[in-house]
């Protein structure tokens, strides 16, 4: 008998630039073998200790892009782990990020100490990570931005990163078990950058995707919650399990 691993997946922020109550700017961690972020937007820290996991668990990091809502917590998480003796962190990110992070962490001559190693990603990159297949894939954003789907013991995850709905996501996303997508704004919003439900959903059309949590919300999306599930599985239209994400939920994969 296959004894397939778990995956679980824990929202660590649904959050955007603007703060509104109950959701931290972007973050989750997928663990397998050991915990791996995805972002560090403000409060992301802060949900971690929430969740149960020591900022020593936090060794790798992996960035969609650089914008602050994703990254805002990244130098407190080295400093957090600095203060508790640990001096490495693996990082992962776009194009862009090494420059980023030294520049940043110039500023603060103690995290000087830190052995941070950065490995710039680039869309249709391929790596295998504490045992993990992880793929990158390109999202459409205002900067580099990537997305990614791991993959362990025949079960995929999809973390979309910020963009609009965007074929190369429908790739990444193709058959996958989870898809933490973003989903900025309700309808009747006209948007740029971001997701809004029903061009989600017409996008993700025939992807075969099982389920998809909806991450990044803007607060015009409060009290809209139900209508954007609505929107989106009206539009994917192929029996997919959709949901507002919220922060501290756990999802078995
Ligand atoms: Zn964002």
């Amino acid at each position: 008998m296959e004894i397939i691993a778990e995956i679980e997946v824990t929202l660590m922020g649904t959050g955007v630039g603007i703060p509104h109550s109950g959701r931290a700017q972007a973050g989750l961690v997928l663990t397998a073998d050991e915990p791996l972020l995805f972002d560090c937007g403000a409060g992301v820290l802060l949900r971690l200790s929430e969740a149960g996991f020591s900022p020593l668990e936090v060794d790798v990091v992996l960035l969609t892009h650089l914008h602050l809502d994703h990254v805002s917590d990244l130098l407190p998480l080295a400093k957090a782990r600095w203060l508790l003796g640990e001096r490495k962190l693996d990082l992962f990110g776009p194009e862009g990020s090494g420059v980023w992070f030294d520049q940043v962490r110039s500023l603060y001559p103690y995290l000087e100490e830190l052995e941070v190693s950065i490995t710039t990603v680039r869309p249709g990159d391929e790596f295998l990570l504490s045992g993990l297949k992880i793929r990158a894939g390109e999202g459409v954003h205002s900067l580099p931005a990537l997305g990614y789907r791991i993959e362990s013991g025949g079960r995929a995850v999809v973390y979309s990163g910020d963009t609009e709905p965007a074929p190369s996501i429908w790739e990444l996303a193709e058959g996958a078990d989870l898809l933490v997508h973003e989903c900025s704004f309700p309808e009747p919003f006209i948007v740029t950058n971001h997701s809004t439900p029903r061009r989600l959903g017409e996008t993700l059309r025939g992807s075969g995707v099982k389920r998809v949590v909806l991450t990044h919300l803007y607060p015009q999306t409060i009290g809209r919650e139900e209508e954007m599930v609505r929107d989106v599985l009206a539009a994917i239209g192929d029996g997919a399990r959709v949901e507002v994400g919220r922060d501290l939920q756990r999802i078995l994969v």
